[in-house]
C-alpha cells in the first residue's frame, strides 16, 4: 500500500490553527496575482550584480522592465483583490487605489511602482498620503507582483552561489531587488550548516555568513543571542544586542520538502514576531512595514 500523502499546509495549520486566517488571506492575494509570465533578465544582468554588487532590479534597464510589467497587471490584480473574500479594509484599500490609478496618467501610475522598487520609503509614503491610500497594503501587494514576475531560477540560492565554499555573492541585501532579508534559513552543508537569507519582497534566497547580525554587520557573538520558542524547535529568533533587531531563522529538517516552503513565509511565524515585539525588538525586511 502506498503511504497516504498528507498536505503539508493542512498539517501545519492543524498545529497552528491561529494562522489559518493569515494563510487564507495570503492565498487569496496569491490567486489575485496569479502566474504572470516572468520578465526577461539576461545573463549579463546577473554578471553585473556579481561584479558590481548591484542588485538586478536596481539596474536601470531591468528596473524599467519590471515597472512596466507591474504597471500592466496592477489594475487587474487590485480589482481581483477588491472582489475577493479578504477583510473589508483590504477590499476598500484596493478600491481606493484603483480609483486613484484611474485618474492618473501612465507616468504617474508608474511612480508608485518606482518608489517601491527604489525602496524609497519617504517618497512612497508621500504619494500614499497625497492620495489618502493604505501605504502598507499597496506596497506589500506591489512586492507580491514583483515576486511573481522574477524568473524562478533567479530565486534559488544555488544559482547565485553554485559553490558554497567559494561564494560569488554574499551581501546582506537581496541580489535581485536589493531589499534587506526578512528570514534566514540554516541548511546542512558538509559537516555543518550554512545560512541562506530570504527576501520578503521578491522571494529570492541567497547565501550569507553563517554567524553575525544580518542587518548591522555585528560579528561579535557576545553581542548576539537566540530566543527559542517553547512550542517548536523549527524556528528561532537570532537577536542582535547592538542594533536590537532580530531575524527569524528556520532550521527545519524538511530539506526540500513542501513543508520548507511554508516556513519560508513570513506570515507563518507571526506569533514569533509578537514575542519579539514584547521584548522591544525591531522587525526588518517586511514589505508591509518598509
Ligand atoms: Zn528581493
Ligand atoms: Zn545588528
Amino acid at each position: 500500500m502506498k503511504p497516504k500523502k498528507t498536505d503539508p499546509m493542512k498539517s501545519f495549520l492543524k498545529k497552528y490553527p491561529f494562522l489559518a486566517e493569515a494563510e487564507r488571506i495570503y492565498r487569496l492575494v496569491d490567486e489575485a496575482v496569479g502566474t504572470p509570465e516572468p520578465i526577461q533578465l539576461p545573463e549579463r544582468a546577473v554578471t553585473k550584480t556579481l561584479t558590481e554588487k548591484l542588485p538586478i532590479l536596481q539596474q536601470e534597464t531591468y528596473k524599467s522592465r519590471m515597472v512596466r510589467a507591474v504597471s500592466l497587471m496592477q489594475e487587474d490584480v487590485f480589482t481581483r483583490i477588491a472582489e475577493a473574500e479578504v477583510p473589508p479594509l483590504m477590499q476598500e484599500s484596493a478600491r481606493e487605489y484603483l480609483a486613484v490609478l484611474k485618474k492618473l496618467r501612465k507616468a504617474a501610475k508608474e511612480e508608485f511602482i518606482i518608489a517601491v522598487l527604489r525602496q524609497d520609503k519617504a517618497a512612497f509614503a508621500a504619494l500614499c498620503e497625497q492620495h489618502a491610500l493604505n501605504e502598507g497594503f499597496i506596497r506589500s501587494t506591489i512586492w507580491r507582483m514583483v515576486a511573481a514576475l522574477v524568473p524562478a531560477e533567479l530565486k534559488e540560492p544555488d544559482g547565485w552561489n553554485p559553490d558554497r565554499d567559494r561564494p560569488r555573492f554574499r551581501e546582506n541585501y537581496c541580489p535581485v531587488c536589493g531589499r534587506r532579508p526578512v528570514l534566514a534559513e540554516l541548511r546542512k552543508y558538509r559537516e555543518g550548516r550554512t545560512r541562506d537569507l530570504i527576501c520578503g519582497g521578491c522571494g529570492t534566497r541567497w547565501l550569507y555568513a553563517r554567524v553575525g547580525c544580518v542587518y548591522c554587520g555585528n560579528t561579535n557573538l557576545e553581542k548576539m543571542h537566540t530566543l527559542e520558542p517553547t512550542d517548536s524547535d523549527l524556528m528561532r529568533l537570532d537577536i542582535c544586542d547592538v542594533c536590537d533587531s532580530y531575524i527569524k531563522t528556520y532550521r527545519g529538517p524538511a530539506n526540500g520538502s513542501d513543508a520548507d516552503a511554508i516556513y519560508r513565509q513570513d506570515w507563518a511565524s507571526v506569533h514569533l514576531d509578537l514575542l519579539a515585539e514584547e521584548k522591544g525588538l525591531h522587525k526588518k525586511g517586511n514589505p508591509i512595514l518598509e
